[in-house]
């Protein structure tokens, strides 16, 4: 990037853009070749090198954002996670995760790692002890995510960070819950900054896509497995990727302007028993969440009162959707119990405090006040329909 730009929307708008030398158009041209000349050129380019003019661009957008030297794009943001971990984990070698982790990167490590001859242990306690006291002579890698699904636990970056430099261990991230508008934990000693661009990133629920960001160092290395592993994204969607980061700074600042307002409205209603928002003083993590993010970001969670069916109360919304995944401009809920916790099994939710009323709440720009209408119409709606069914 030729120009360092130190505001977050003008860095969301412009870096990393390609200029249109050709016909001087304002947004990046889209390169399209698999084929590129290899004869009197300075890289050999190819789209699962990683390497192509739109990746290489969107890449330093998503650097700047991290705050890091540099970064990639991959397919998904299970691309990003796997080829990361593979990257600085071998045979003999142990790594260190807290317990709630994305499903997908859970599955990861319980069902592929024992294959490669990799050592694992989950912490389920986030205090320092307990990440100390899991850590063996052949840990390598110390990976948290936070805020965490569905709960909003909040890990202390820098304990961590100080704690794995003192072992020599490089410690990794999956930021996709705060994005990098609210949360940089290159900040923080974090060493590899990991997305799913599928959620904020995108932002539009069309979009598939992983980020990686670190030092060039560990880029390059990562880089080195990526190749092989050919996890990258096509140049069309990184078109798109591109242009749906041009408004993340501004999408994700009314997300958590409108679910801070709206985590306390829910705290104050009697059909809701508890929210599990970072924002809010009565989150368990609050003044740590205050410490290292920027924003609260637009995910929480919260408890229908025993007598409200999670199931009728989600069937009765109007304008937010009941449906999978996340950071969309429009509002989602689902039931953890009923989707990504289902195979966990209710003994085993309960112990992880994931009541079966918790619907979790991705939150949407709309207007505020359409979706609180909205909740309050649908609880209104389950709590006639009990009453009918009881009488
Ligand atoms: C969705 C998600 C992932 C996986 O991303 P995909 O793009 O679906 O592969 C990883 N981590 C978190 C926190 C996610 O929400």
């Amino acid at each position: 990037m030729s120009t360092t730009y130190k505001g977050i929307h003008t860095i969301c708008t412009h870096a990393g853009q390609l200029i249109d030398e050709q016909h001087k158009g304002a947004v990046s041209p889209i390169y399209l070749s698999s084929s590129y000349a290899f004869m009197d050129v300075d890289v050999k380019r190819y789209p699962r090198y990683f390497n192509t003019p739109n990746q290489e661009g969107l890449s330093k957008k998503i650097a700047a954002l991290e705050k890091t030297e540099a970064a990639m794009i991959f397919g998904s943001g299970m691309a990003a996670v796997s080829t990361s971990l593979l990257s600085f984990l071998q045979s003999g070698d142990h790594i260190v995760l807290q317990q709630t982790l994305y499903g997908g990167t859970y599955n990861l490590v319980v069902e592929e790692f024992e294959k490669y001859g990799i050592k694992y242990t989950f912490t389920e306690d986030l205090s320092e002890s307990a990440f100390a006291k899991a850590i063996t002579p052949q840990t390598k890698v110390i990976y948290i995510e936070t805020p965490s699904n569905p709960l909003m636990k909040v890990t202390d970056m820098s304990m961590v960070t100080k704690l794995a430099k003192k072992h020599g261990i490089i410690t990794m991230i999956d930021n996709t819950f705060a994005s990098p508008i609210n949360q940089n934990p290159v900040d923080f000693g974090v060493d590899v900054i990991i997305h799913s661009a599928t959620k904020y990133m995108g932002g539009h629920s069309d979009i598939c896509a992983g980020a990686v960001a670190s030092s060039q160092e560990h880029i390059d290395k990562i880089w080195h497995l990526a190749k092989n592993l050919g996890g990258s994204l096509s140049d069309m969607t990184v078109w798109m990727l591109e242009r749906s980061m041009k408004t993340m700074s501004l999408r994700v600042k009314a997300q958590n302007k409108n679910a801070k307002k709206i985590a306390k409205w829910l705290e104050e209603k009697e059909e809701i028993s508890v929210v599990y928002y970072p924002g809010l003083k009565s989150h368990k993590d609050y003044h740590l969440a205050k410490k290292q993010m920027k924003g609260f970001g637009g995910m929480m969670s919260f408890e229908l009162a025993p007598h409200i069916d999670p199931e009728l109360f989600q069937k009765a919304l109007h304008l937010i959707k009941p449906s999978m995944s996340l950071a969309g401009v429009e509002s989602t809920m689902l039931s953890p119990a009923q989707t990504s916790h289902f195979l966990l099994g209710e003994e085993e939710r309960k112990k992880q405090g994931i009541a079966e009323g918790l619907i979790r709440f991705s939150v949407g720009i709309e207007d505020k006040e359409d979706l609180m209408a909205d909740i309050d119409q649908a609880l209104e709606a389950v709590i006639k329909k009990t009453v009918l069914v009881a009488d």
